[in-house]
């Protein structure tokens, strides 16, 4: 499975896409009151309630839907804005339901847990089980940070994620938001629509005997924990995992979010742990597909590696140095949390301030990272080096 090929050129594309609307004054909803608007996309016309979370000086808008949409709106789309004295609200289970069955093909059920929505139309078993697997993750994910010091707040409503029953119908869908990357993408997070999109992965690389019916999470555990599905199930969770960094205020949608980072979280929680049924005992685990990509690369490592890392993203979204870029970046990741727990945390907590498309420079990103470690960068690089080639 080729990393780069995910849900974060996705990602990047939207950047991209909010620079040029334009950064300007912040107007972060304080009192929450709610507020609508009217626009015109494409020739279709939304009616969106919700809450304005950045304003442009340039009259477009960055607005949150009731539904957890992030809408980008430029000047000229706006047909009409109002506020009103209510207060802002999501919207409720039945009506979001009601809203995604609406946007998805017909044929769709919902599958409804603690803390999700699966929209699906695969087998009812393998919604099941993703809502599991899902639950699993979230439980750990927040018990993880509590136990290092970060008291995050769980999202006050449920997250979302559609799960189509074969990779055709899925393509189809994916088509809108990754373009024509969709082939090698088995699942993806869009941070505007705030949803993980996926498909049944029995069907994936023959894993399951073709015709074989599936009923039951037993058998779908079977299929999944071969050795040949590991990669597999790990994009799915990786994906999980930036929306629940997301949704927990770990990070900010649109926030200044380097990119290193939000793959080096993403993958240093992927690893599943399908055996135990209650626990999730993958978390922190060494990443061994990264930890040999890091070592393939360590001969032509340059001295100031981790300034690269830490002041462009560039490579993550090219396909020659992308698979590097990941590494280097899980390694990173991985060495901070645990070499430097107590700085590694407060530099999150720092960087989850920075509000949606308040994107800080080249030398901001450094210059945030110093403080808090307060190092010289290439010392600290021959450190990794040497923490790193003494892992099993
Ligand atoms: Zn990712």
């Amino acid at each position: 499975m080729n990393r780069p090929q995910r849900s974060d050129i996705n990602r990047w594309k939207t950047a991209r896409r909010l620079l040029a609307v334009a950064i300007p004054y912040l107007l972060l909803s304080t009192a929450q009151a709610a507020d609508h608007v009217s626009l015109e996309r494409d020739g279709a016309r939304h009616h969106l309630d919700g809450k304005v979370v950045v304003e442009g000086q340039d009259g477009s808008l960055l607005f949150m839907a009731n539904d957890s949409v992030l809408w980008l709106i430029s000047k000229e789309e706006q047909l009409s804005r109002s506020s009103d004295d209510e207060s802002f609200k999501w919207l409720d289970d039945e009506q979001l339901e009601k809203r995604l069955l609406k946007q998805l093909p017909v044929g769709f059920k919902i599958h409804r847990t603690a803390h999700y929505l699966i929209v699906y139309n695969t087998s009812p078993a393998y919604a099941a089980w993703c809502g599991s697997l899902y639950e699993r993750l979230y439980r750990a994910f927040f018990g993880f940070w509590k136990k290092n010091g970060i008291e995050l707040e769980e999202p006050d409503h449920r997250l979302v994620a559609i799960v189509f029953r074969d990779k055709g119908s899925y393509a189809q869908y994916a088509r809108r938001d990754l373009g024509d990357a969709t082939s090698g993408i088995i699942g993806y997070y869009n941070i505007l629509s705030n949803r993980v999109v996926m498909y049944d992965l029995t069907g994936v690389n023959a894993l399951a005997r073709p015709g074989r019916r599936i009923t039951s999470a037993r058998q779908i555990n079977q299929i999944l924990m071969q050795p040949a599905a590991e990669r597999t199930v790990a994009t799915i969770v990786h994906e999980a995992t930036h929306q629940l960094s997301y949704n927990s205020g770990l990070q900010i949608r649109l926030g200044g979010n380097p990119f290193w980072l939000s793959e080096g979280l993403a993958m240093f929680f992927e690893s599943p742990d399908l055996k135990s049924s209650r626990g999730w005992r993958g978390i922190g685990n060494v990443n061994s597909v990264q930890l040999l990509q890091f070592r393939k690369h360590l001969r032509e490592r340059a001295p100031d590696r981790i300034s690269e890392l830490l002041r462009r993203d560039a490579e993550f979204r090219q396909a020659d140095a992308a698979q590097r870029a990941y590494a280097d970046a899980w390694a990173l990741t991985y060495f901070l949390l645990k070499t430097r727990k107590q700085q590694f945390v407060q530099y999150i907590k720092t960087l989850a301030e920075t509000p949606p498309l308040g994107e800080p420079s080249e030398e901001e990103r450094e210059a945030q990272f110093r403080d808090i470690f307060g190092v010289e960068l290439e010392e600290m690089d021959t450190e990794l080096i040497r923490y790193m080639r003494r892992l099993r």
